[in-house]
């Protein structure tokens, strides 16, 4: 019986401080922004046909004072939570197209969006402000969504994609294939890219189910016209079965990892596949 309660006790504190630290992290977050502690990372993608860099994705990371370089999946879900995700997307989308239009014209600039930013209204307002006061032209800028952003408040949502393709900016169906996949969303919205997300990526060459679903999907996105993205690439195994399913790009460690922005450059100018 004591022991019995003991464990519940054991339990008690694990979870303890567990809110200690998702609350601690919520509170270290709300002044990031103002002390200068996020900075975007950006990861090149690659084309295939004339394997060089045709675009690169800007990947936020938060360097905090305590614990060093902190990874989004650990933070974003906490931003989402209060809506401080809000602030930061907007300073993600003037930083991430203020660095792209230094680079050559050809370079895209993909930026992900969270489906909390939806909720407000500023949203296109702020797409449209980053692009101004960056200069940058417009279908130069991928918006990246996931599945999420279809889920709920789909009606909703579904405008300000249209409000936000008609400022001539590019919209990516991100991680597709996982979360609450569902075909239908292909036909809500007529997406200009697909990205098939690294899940299936992971057990290629051996995995049948998972080549089975990524040539499934190459093939569907071609056929609906859109550009297809294959995310996780590590190896060269990966890399033949991109081109032999046709993908019109890649994006993954065999090429590079994401890189400060110091370093994107040099990737943009010499890097080739
Ligand atoms: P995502 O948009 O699907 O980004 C791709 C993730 O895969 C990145 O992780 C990238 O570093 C990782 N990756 C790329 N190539 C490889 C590879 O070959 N192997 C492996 N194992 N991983 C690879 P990261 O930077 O940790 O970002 C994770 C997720 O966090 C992103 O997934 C995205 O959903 C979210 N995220 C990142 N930056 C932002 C942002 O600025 N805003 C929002 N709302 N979400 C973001
Ligand atoms: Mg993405
Ligand atoms: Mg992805
Ligand atoms: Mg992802």
């Amino acid at each position: 019986k004591s022991s019995g309660r003991g464990t519940y006790r054991r339990f008690d504190v694990a979870m303890h401080a567990q809110l200690q630290a998702h609350q601690k992290m919520k509170i270290a977050l709300r002044g990031a922004l103002e002390r200068n502690e996020f900075e975007l990372f950006y990861q090149p993608l690659i084309s295939l046909k004339s394997r060089r860099v045709t675009g690169c994705e800007a990947l936020l990371r938060w360097r905090n004072p305590e614990r060093g370089m902190i990874a989004p999946s650990e933070f974003v879900p906490i931003a989402e939570e209060t809506a401080l995700i809000v602030t930061i997307g907007e300073w993600i989308l003037a930083e991430a197209c203020r660095e792209a239009s230094l680079w050559p014209e050809h370079v895209s600039i993909a930026v992900n969006l969270s489906p909390v930013q939806f909720k407000h209204r500023n949203l296109v307002k702020a797409v449209a402000d980053a692009l101004s006061s960056s200069g940058l032209n417009p279908a130069r800028l991928q918006l990246e969504i996931t599945e999420s952003v279809l889920l709920d408040e789909s009606e909703h949502n579904v405008q300000v994609l249209h409000d936000l393709r008609s400022l001539g900016v590019k919209i990516a169906m991100d991680d597709f294939g996982t979360g609450y996949s569902s075909l239908g969303y292909l036909r809500t919205f007529p997406f200009d890219k697909i990205k098939v997300d690294q899940a299936f990526v992971r057990d290629l060459p051996h995995g049948k189910e998972s080549l089975a679903i990524v040539r499934a999907v190459a093939g569907l996105g071609r056929s609906l016209g859109m550009t297809t993205t294959i995310e996780g690439i590590e190896t060269e195994d990966q890399l033949a079965i991109a081109n032999a399913e046709g993908f019109h790009e890649v994006q993954g460690y065999i090429f590079s990892r994401p890189v400060p922005a110091g370093e994107i450059s040099r990737l943009i100018e010499d890097g080739s596949l």
